[in-house]
């Protein structure tokens, strides 16, 4: 029993939390920078929090993560963190040849108050950013929101930073993508594609951090969205932000400087999700929805019918990041399941105002709780006090799992623990029926496991 000491009765917290369910600001805008063609990240504060960032991203994709630091010292840390990014801005330029410099800050470099745009100016001024090349940055002080905080301003950055209003509009369709799998990134364009809808989807981490093994090392693998393409964002016709938390600010961004509209969609997660996406694009596009993905969704429609009977009443725990928990809510009531307790370490007001719109109906004993307090801890303790049939979740579920015995499928970010999720999408009917399949998959094998010899069946 890891978590022995995990009381029954829950006390209300005002200042502590007990196994967070987020991570660190920088995480999340390291993560988005990766998803610009030829982008070097860099961290600036100390070493420590860049191997960390790195770290916690390789355990999770299972590929190597490159990104610079500042490499603070005491004297950084007392003085300010100016001259080793300037030292640092040459020196990556020179040796490592990046397109675009992505810099995002911590929780020292904050609190020192480095002031990230005067030094990328003066770095500029001093010519230590070659012709054609770019450096942006992101603040991200991580006692504030978390890893989601930290994609939605870098993402919002890029549009900042990138974006041209020429005043001469281009047919093209924004898509901002939340903080989803790079297979996700890959089924939405191939979604995209199918419907011949011409769209600029950042950011994009599909072939940058699933890279297929074929003997060469690339350094700048060739995925990400290009300058070019992020410029072009200015001129698009219209906007689709996918996922609240995560693009929202970028959509506004974009609509603020350059006049385009946008539209605030979940991301495609589930059924009903991804048919307004699709319905969406479509209409923004101007064009049919096609067979083929029409004939995907009535396969989705008709896996749901088989495995409906399963599914009925069971209840389930959930936590992750936002904007994947409201569609994912949103989905296992369809299926009927009873999503009955959903944390997310992320604040925002609108994350459980939603939640109770979608699941209040038909869960009448919900729980959901987001911000600092909204933590692993509470989880347990929901759990303790009322079980649940199954948990989906980060990998952080895992301990809960062991000690209460309850069957367990990891989604979400981080998943440190097995390796391949990352490949394997779940946006999209395709990613829908390969969901339903892993929660399949984990509750019938806790039937079989718990079937007495008399009703072990062959047949389920
Ligand atoms: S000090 Fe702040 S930025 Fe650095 S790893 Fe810790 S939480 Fe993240």
């Amino acid at each position: 029993m890891l978590l022995r000491h995990t009381p029954k009765e829950i006390k209300d917290r005002e200042a502590l939390t007990v196994n967070p369910a987020k991570t660190c600001q920088p995480i999340g805008a390291m993560y988005a920078a990766l998803g610009i063609h030829g982008c070097l990240p860099h961290s600036h504060g100390s070493q420590g929090c860049c191997a960390y960032h790195r770290s916690a991203l390789t355990r999770h994709y299972k590929e190597p993560v490159m990104a610079g630091t500042s490499s603070f010292t005491e004297g950084s840390s007392v003085f300010g963190g100016q001259s080793n990014l300037l030292a640092a801005i040459e020196t990556i330029f020179t040796i490592y040849d990046p397109q675009v410099i992505a810099v995002h800050s911590t929780c020292l470099s904050e609190t020192i108050g480095d002031d990230l745009p005067q030094i990328i100016a003066k770095a500029q001024a001093d010519g230590k950013i070659p012709e054609g090349k770019h450096v942006i940055y992101a603040n991200t002080p991580s006692y504030v929101g978390s890893h989601v905080t930290g994609y939605s301003t870098m993402v919002k950055n890029m549009a900042m930073s990138f974006a041209e209003n020429t005043g001469r509009k281009n047919e093209m369709i924004n898509l901002v993508c939340g903080w989803v799998e790079p297979s996700d990134m890959r089924e939405i364009k191939r979604i995209a594609g199918l419907l011949d809808a011409p769209v600029i989807l950042f950011p994009d981490t599909s072939d940058v951090l699933d890279t297929p093994q074929n003997g060469k090392f690339r350094f700048y693998p060739k995925g990400g969205v290009t300058i070019d393409e992020l410029k072009l964002t200015g001129d698009a016709k219209h906007t689709l932000a996918l996922g609240k938390f995560c693009s929202e600010a970028a959509a506004k961004e974009l609509d603020a400087r350059c006049n385009i509209p946008y539209t605030q969609l979940d991301l495609p997660i589930g059924l009903r999700a991804t048919d307004r996406f699709i319905m969406s694009l479509a209409e923004t596009a101007g064009v049919a929805i096609p067979a083929e993905l029409t004939d995907e969704r009535g396969r989705m429609v008709d896996i749901i019918t088989d495995m409906q009977q399963y599914f009925y009443g069971k209840r389930v725990a959930l936590w992750g990041d936002p904007d994947n928990l409201i569609p994912l809510v949103e989905f296992l009531v369809d299926i009927d399941m009873k999503p009955v307790y959903v944390v997310s370490g992320t604040p925002g007001k609108y994350f459980e105002k939603r939640i109770h719109e979608i699941a209040d109906a038909s869960v009448p004993d919900l729980k959901v709780k987001n911000g600092p307090q909204a933590d692993m801890f509470l989880m347990h303790q929901w759990i303790k006090n009322e079980p649940v049939d199954i948990l989906l979740g980060n990998t952080y579920g895992k301990y809960i799992a062991r000690d209460e015995d309850i069957p367990f499928v990891r989604m979400g970010f981080p998943i440190l623990d097995r390796i391949g999720h990352s490949y394997f999408p779940q946006v999209g009917y395709r990613g829908g029926m390969h969901l339903l399949k892993s929660i399949l998959d984990a509750l019938l094998d806790r039937k079989d496991r718990d079937a007495p010899e008399e009703s072990f069946e062959l047949v389920m």
